[in-house]
């Protein structure tokens, strides 16, 4: 099946001279998300892409609530919502069709959205897309490859290719140029040019398996197919992975390979029908999107970071999508590091700032990574015997199901005087519907996405002191008092009481620098964050 038709590098080549805040090489979600948060922070980006259109094919499907709070931040979370499903669960089933074990997702979350959606790659794509070209400090070479880098003592430059894509092939031309950046970063996928070429070394978490990938859509859009939302379905004869939908319109299942078969022969339209057909969809009611054999992998690079170098989303990390947080983690990778080179970028912190990068994100995605091999250990027995001890182990709770969403553990978070964490350093913060100044809606509609201090019973505006003020200044951070005439639902009330706090500081990403009691408390958490950020005088 054809990526797509010819079509040649788009894009005019900057002068040498002009050196942008940032190079993006990869302009896949990830190099979109952090495109767009960067440009809307006034940084001037150059995008290199490889294809000169997005990638029409489908692959991710879920995201959770914390990524649709991400989603909002990048004004595309409305759409999003509108044309996705919103999951009533994950399920395991046995190959009776019993269900094993369940997660229940048919509920609104705390990040202010529904837990988890369905959705559609290419439209998500094509949406950020949108986002990120509605800035004109965005330039962007699509149709080029980057092909070598070189770091100076300011900077970078990368030599980058034209190309002409053709069913799904770039083909270098002759035409090379030279760009330049203050920083570049690699989301450039899972053979990533950045992470080879300063040799970022990635720890292997062992596995590996090749799966068949069905994408169909009905030609009815109104044809419900007979099946959960998510489930596993845990036959040893063939461990399957079905979503009802991806999107609205779209049914996708994942086949793992039996011993024998190969990517070759699994990946003729006749053994994708063949292996659906239970469903009730064939070639005469429905088309066939995509059928593809993936190998699915397990890797975290040890540093996200070289120099002026950065990756992020599976340029640095790459993870079976049974728990269908690879991409999630590559958007949770952008939405940190792009506060993180803001600072850096508008000469408000050191360069050094960035090197909290790696230790916040990777043992987070380590941690999902090994909870989504843990179920793919569950799932993709195929010893008859084997599946039945594991069947009977879910059945009795004997078997447990993969640990919940893990906190930042490390990097820009409070701590005590002898270096502890402290409390709630770390986080997620709730986004709640609130009401300020007569209008009702979501927190981050009202005082956007950047550093928040949130109260409540006090006021910070008033209880803190001018160096207080100032950092906060600094940071463009908005300060807001939430009471009960403005906790609409009272979610606030409940998060405090839970946190033992009556104040909170957020990082952009959303989670939690420190929340505790009281003005003093407050003060001293602002220092010592303005001491971690290595915050720089004005100006300077
Ligand atoms: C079958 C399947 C199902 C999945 N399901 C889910 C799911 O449900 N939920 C979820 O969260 N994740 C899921 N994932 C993972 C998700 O698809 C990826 O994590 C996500 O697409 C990664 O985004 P990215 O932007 O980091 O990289 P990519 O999407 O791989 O984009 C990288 C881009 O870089 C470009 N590029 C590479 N090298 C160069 C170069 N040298 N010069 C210029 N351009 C270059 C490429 O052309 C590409 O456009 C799934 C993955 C698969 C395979």
């Amino acid at each position: 099946m054809s990526t797509t038709t010819q079509a040649a590098a788009t894009g005019v080549v900057p002068s040498p001279d002009v050196v942008h805040d940032a190079l993006v090489v990869g302009y896949g979600p990830v190099g979109q998300a952090l495109t767009t948060l960067l440009a809307e922070r006034g940084h001037s980006v150059l995008v290199v892409e490889r294809w000169p259109q997005i990638y029409p094919l489908p692959r991710a499907g879920h995201i959770d609530h914390e990524v649709m709070r991400i989603l909002q931040a990048l004004g595309v979370a409305d759409v999003i919502e509108e044309d996705s499903w919103k999951l009533s669960g994950y399920e395991l089933r046995d190959s009776h069709g019993e269900v094993l074990h369940s997660f229940d997702w048919g509920h609104e979350a705390f990040s202010g959205w529904f837990s988890d959606y369905s959705l559609f790659q290419p439209q998500l794509e094509g949406l950020l897309h949108d986002r990120a070209a509605s800035y004109p400090n965005v330039t962007f070479l699509r149709g080029w490859q980057g092909e070598e880098i070189r770091q100076t003592a300011d900077g970078v430059e990368l030599v980058i290719r034209a190309g002409v894509a053709s069913e799904g092939v770039f083909d270098g031309g002759p035409t090379t140029d030279i760009v330049r950046g203050r920083y570049i970063v690699g989301c450039d996928g899972a053979n990533s040019l950045v992470r080879k070429t300063y040799d970022m070394a990635a720890e292997d978490f062992g596995f590996e398996a090749d799966w068949l990938v069905v994408f169909v859509e009905p030609n009815d859009p109104n044809h419900k197919v007979d099946m959960p939302d998510v489930a596993q379905l845990l036959d040893p004869a063939r461990p399957t992975t079905a979503f009802r939908s991806s999107g609205k319109r779209f049914c996708r299942w994942e086949f793992m390979l039996m011993p024998g078969e190969t990517a070759q022969s699994m990946s003729t339209p006749e053994v994708a029908w063949q292996l659906i057909e239970r469903w009730g969809l064939n070639a005469d009611n429905a088309r066939l999107v995509r059928n593809t054999v993936f190998r699915f992998r397990s890797q975290v690079a040890y540093d996200f970071r070289h120099g002026r170098a950065l990756v992020a989303g599976d340029a640095a990390h790459l993870m079976p999508p049974f728990l269908g947080q690879g991409m999630c983690s590559g958007l949770r990778d952008a939405k940190t590091l792009a506060w993180k080179l803001d600072l850096v970028l508008s000469g408000a912190a050191d360069d050094c700032l960035l090197d909290t990068y790696t230790p916040e994100r990777r043992p987070h995605v380590s941690s999902i990574t090994e909870s989504a091999l843990k179920l793919g250990e569950i799932i993709s027995v195929i010893d008859p015997e084997r599946a039945k001890a594991r069947d009977e182990a879910l059945r009795t709770g004997e078997m447990k199901p993969p640990a919940p969403m893990p906190d930042i553990v490390d990097g820009i978070l409070r701590r005590d005087p002898s270096g502890w964490l402290t409390e709630n350093a770390g986080r997620l913060s709730i986004q709640a519907r609130v009401r300020r100044d007569g209008v009702e809606a979501r927190l981050d509609d009202l005082v956007g996405h950047g550093w928040t201090v949130i109260t409540t019973g006090w006021d910070a505006a008033v209880a803190l002191a001018p160096e207080a003020h100032g950092v906060i200044e600094r940071l463009g951070a908005s300060v807001v008092r939430i009471d009960a005439d403005a906790d609409i639902t009272g979610a606030y009330a409940a998060w405090f009481a839970d946190l033992g706090a009556d104040w909170a500081l957020l990082r952009p990403d959303f989670y939690l620098f420190a929340a505790a009691s009281g003005p003093e408390a407050l003060a001293a958490a602002i220092t010592d964050l303005q001491g971690q950020l290595r915050l720089l005088p004005a100006g300077g």
